[in-house]
């Protein structure tokens, strides 16, 4: 198992930090009209995508 990295914002967990990784296929519509996938978001990425 590697160490978690959030797609969105290049957070690198540890193993320590692993639970507070989300994995999942969750996407994030752009300002410029974009659709952009994530696979892994750190807590607060995912926090900014489910408040939408
Ligand atoms: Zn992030």
């Amino acid at each position: 198992m590697g160490q978690p990295k959030c797609d969105r914002c290049g957070l690198e967990g540890t193993i320590l930090y692993e639970e507070r990784f989300w994995s999942g296929s969750y996407t994030e519509t752009l300002p410029d009209g974009t659709t952009a996938t994530f696979e892994t978001l750190c807590d607060d990425c995912h926090s900014s995508l489910v408040r939408n």
